[in-house]
């Protein structure tokens, strides 16, 4: 026997059963970028790897060590988009979308790939849904931008169970300051930081906050904190947003050591995380990026954005309050006899067309094993055709819940149903 290919590690497989949970995440996230105004935008699944070099950051986890890259025919370097911001940006200045309305909204979704090591929530293609505002510098848009989320979770009916941790890590001259307080502060320890944080004691110190090294993690506890080096304007940009999110009801704790794992961050950042997780706690995770738009050769325009781990949402709505899935179809056709076989999909057609779930056997199988078949599939109706209701041009109609059955002539079956399922 020919050996079974399987799935590569750490991807999933979703099958119809689980997809209903995703379709019905699907269309809340759908209809609450629609109330927020945001437009949804598809850029491609791979990209030149420099984007995501110059996008992301040569030194952060994601470019350094997990990018799927490969060659093409021209030799380009390509690679599987990790994340999507870079894309969008990408494409929001190929496409000049800045002359459509000098504020863009936009939302995606769509598989990621990570070359991360698999647990539980994670995983190597994974998928995600996200928004970024690309154009307003001003904090109304960080503050809606998190209320978007917050709908989203409210939508689910989770956001009880779900905290938003929230920190500034200022403009470029803040993060400045920070940087030469920090370092200050941890030369003296710099032999005893983890190998990993050490390299970034010069390239990217601000990374060093959030190590898992036990070491660091105590050592960056008495470190100096972001927000007492925030300059004037970066200080009014922080607490106007998190008045804001008071006056609109969204509870926040604000966290020193969140810098989160990319490089363009400005301003704001945050994270959404859940106790109904495991150590992957984190579904939701943003930020503001002032200077990506101009960094990836477009005009200096000010942009914010999150992204939203869909297995990881869809972990903890199923703990919490599984979706409600319509399931079950309006209506099976029994036939009885192989000469009935022809008139069986003409049938079965028609009553698709006039806007019926519906489905038949195609294994010509006993009628105790269509009965069956019709029972798996949560049929409403079943329609039972044999060679007397064939002669007549009716069928047996049966409702499967009451148990009733009439005759009812072909065409009267689809509004028969129809009149019944919506009265
Ligand atoms: P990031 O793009 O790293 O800020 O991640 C944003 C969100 O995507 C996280 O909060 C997670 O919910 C999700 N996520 C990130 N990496 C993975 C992964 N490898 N597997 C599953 N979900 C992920």
């Amino acid at each position: 026997m020919p050996e079974k290919v399987q799935r590569v590690k750490g991807v999933n497989d979703i099958l119809p059963e689980e997809a209903k949970q995703w379709q019905a995440l699907e269309s809340v996230v759908k209809h609450v970028m629609e109330k927020f105004a945001f437009g949804e935008i598809r850029p491609p699944i791979f990209e030149k790897t420099e984007l995501f070099a110059r996008g992301v950051g040569e030194d952060t986890d994601i470019v350094s060590k997990e990018m799927y890259s490969f060659s093409d025919m021209s030799k380009s370097s390509l690679t599987l988009r990790p994340e999507l911001t870079a894309g969008v940006v990408r494409s929001y200045i190929q496409n000049n979308l800045q002359q459509i309305s000098p504020v863009q909204k936009l939302w995606y979704e769509g598989p990621m790939f990570r070359q991360e090591r698999p647990q539980k929530g994670r995983y190597r293609q994974f998928w995600q849904f996200g928004a970024e505002a690309i154009g307003s510098p001003n904090p109304e848009q960080d503050a809606e931008m998190i209320a978007l989320f917050f709908a989203i979770l409210k939508a689910l009916g989770i956001e009880k169970s779900v905290l938003l941790k929230i920190n500034s890590v200022g403009d470029s001259e803040s993060r400045a300051t920070y940087r030469k307080a920090l370092q200050d502060f941890l030369r003296p320890h710099l032999s005893e930081l983890s190998e990993t944080s050490q390299h970034r004691f010069e390239s990217n110190p601000l990374r060093i906050l959030d190590s898992k090294a036990p070491n660091d993690k105590l050592l960056v506890k008495n470190a100096p904190k972001i927000r007492e080096c925030l300059n004037a304007s970066s200080k009014t940009h922080y607490a106007e947003v998190l008045k804001m999110l008071e006056a609109m009801g969204i509870p926040y704790v604000q966290d020193d050591l969140l810098v989160r794992g990319l490089d363009y961050y400005t301003h704001t950042i945050f994270e959404f995380t859940s106790d109904a997780l495991g150590a992957q706690d984190a579904i939701c995770g943003g930020g503001r990026y002032n200077d990506l738009v101009k960094e990836l050769g477009g005009q200096d325009v000010p942009a914010i954005g999150w992204a939203s781990g869909i297995e990881r949402l869809l972990l903890v709505v199923e703990a919490l309050r599984p979706l409600e899935v319509a399931s079950g179809l309006d209506l099976f056709l029994i036939v009885l006899g192989d000469e009935l076989r022809l008139t069986a999909p003409k049938l079965v057609h028609e009553w698709r067309e006039a806007g019926l779930s519906c489905d038949m056997d195609t294994l010509r199988r006993s009628m105790k094993a269509q009965m069956r078949e019709a029972n798996r599939q949560e049929a409403r109706y079943v329609a039972i055709l044999g060679e007397e209701e064939f002669d007549q041009g009716v069928v047996q109609l049966k409702n499967f819940e009451t148990g009733e059955q009439e005759a009812v002539s072909f065409e009267n079956v689809a509004s028969v149903i129809i009149n019944a399922l919506s009265s």
